[in-house]
């Protein structure tokens, strides 16, 4: 049996060292398994790649796939299931927040005839208040308004069959959010609680506007809960207008007052419009995800790679650039 460890990688060079002297030793002595690295270079700007062009040269397990740019965290994950060949696939994330000392029993429960086996952070001490709540009102919005498949407190750090491999690498669409398509799928899962650690080095990788943009995702790709959420407010405020105009009527023909009215009316032209124009964007929002699909522009392009058999079978959607001989 052997073990692919998917490794995400975006200006990693302090950890890299950590990472693989902490996760080597532990991969290379589960009982009966035989392990590989798949280290996917997320278009790096620090000294990520030359650091794994050496790992790569020094270990032939460690396969190495570097993406001509960044195409973010998804995709590259995406790469790494598209590459590992093992029987088993463990996708971690590479700032050793997700311990290599559970693989050992996240292999049992795969052994037990689980297709999905997810670490789930019961207590997240390293991360910051800040990070803990928007995670929480993340999960919470998941859970309650998008998917109740999605468990809570589960990220990408998950081990996968071959088999859920296989179908994962089905799905080829251009906004991909993994947990979703996982829940989706339904395969038989396995939850082990953790204690997620402090990250080793370095600085977060996931800013404020690159989470949002996630979450952005997470809920359009799953869901068309804001486009309701726009139908919902445009009734809210129809409802609230035929209210006024009642009661500006009763106002005016019965009590034969005549309110002025000025401020009431401007609030209500800018609030109709702002509704409208909110509403209009959401729906652009989708539109724009709907042009993206029928492009169907490869989802990742591979600049170059390591200890990877001449890229045999070139995945579905993906470029993969000639290397240059260089004289
Ligand atoms: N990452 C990536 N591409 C990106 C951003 C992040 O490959 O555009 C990787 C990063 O190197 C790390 C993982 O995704 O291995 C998770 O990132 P990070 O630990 O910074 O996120 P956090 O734990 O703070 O949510
Ligand atoms: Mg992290």
């Amino acid at each position: 049996m052997k073990l692919s460890v998917v490794i995400p990688i975006y200006n990693e060079e302090q950890v890299l060292p950590l990472l693989l002297a902490a996760l080597l030793p532990v991969v290379s002595k589960i009982e009966h398994w035989d392990y590989e690295l798949v280290l996917v270079n997320d278009g790096s700007r620090d000294r990520s790649l030359e650091m794994l062009r050496v790992a790569a040269k020094e270990n032939t397990r460690i396969k190495v796939l570097s993406f001509a740019r960044n195409f973010g965290h998804q995709s590259a994950v995406t790469a790494g299931l598209d590459f590992a060949d093992g029987d088993a696939v463990v996708v971690m994330d590479a700032d050793l927040q997700d311990p290599p000392e559970l693989l050992a029993d996240m292999v049992k429960l795969y052994e037990q005839g689980f297709d999905v086996v997810s670490p789930r952070r019961a207590s997240r001490d390293g991360d910051s208040f800040f990070k803990r709540s928007t995670a929480a009102g993340f999960y919470w919005l998941m859970q309650n308004m998008v998917d109740k498949r999605i468990p809570s407190e589960v990220g990408d750090f998950r081990l996968f069959s071959k088999a859920a491999v296989q179908a994962i690498r089905k799905f080829r669409e251009q906004h991909r959010f993994m947990r979703g398509l996982v829940a989706w799928l339904g395969l038989k899962e396995a939850v082990l609680p953790f204690h997620r650690q402090r990250r080793a080095a370095g600085e977060t990788k996931y800013p404020l506007h690159k989470m949002l943009q996630f979450s952005w995702t997470a809920i359009s790709s799953f869901s068309a809960l804001p486009l309701r959420f726009a139908m919902l407010m445009g009734l809210i405020a129809c409802a609230a207008a035929m209210a006024y105009v009642l009661y500006v009527v009763a106002f005016g023909v019965i009590l034969k007052q005549v309110v002025p009215g000025w401020t009431s009316l401007v609030f209500l032209i800018c609030f109709f419009s702002g509704m409208t124009l909110l509403s209009l964007g959401m729906i652009g929002d989708y539109i724009s995800k709907i042009y993206d699909e029928i492009k169907q522009r490869p989802l990742y392009v591979l600049g170059e790679v390591h200890n990877i058999a001449g890229v045999v079978a070139e995945p579905e959607r993906v470029v993969v650039l000639a290397p240059r001989i260089l004289e």
